[in-house]
C-alpha cells in the first residue's frame, strides 16, 4: 500500500450472514452485511425471501420508494 494517495481506502472483505465473502473497495477494511447478491431475494427468489422482503418494504416505506 502506498501512503498518502488513498490512505483510507481498502480492498474490503465483505462477509455476509449467508457465509458468502467477496472483496470490494471501501473506506473500511472489513464489512459485515445481512444480505448480498448471492442470497438477496431479488436475485435468488427463494430463501429468506419473507423476512428480507419485509425489511426491504420497511426501508422503501421509510424512504418513500414504491415496491416493485
Ligand atoms: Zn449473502
Amino acid at each position: 500500500m502506498r501512503e498518502g494517495i488513498h490512505p483510507e481506502y481498502y480492498q474490503a472483505k465483505v462477509v455476509c450472514n449467508c457465509g458468502n465473502e467477496f472483496v470490494t473497495g471501501s473506506t473500511k477494511p472489513e464489512i459485515h452485511v445481512e444480505v448480498c447478491s448471492k442470497c438477496h431475494p431479488y436475485y435468488t427468489g427463494q430463501q429468506k425471501a419473507a423476512s428480507a422482503r419485509g425489511r426491504i418494504d420497511k426501508f422503501n416505506k421509510k424512504y418513500g420508494v414504491e415496491s416493485k
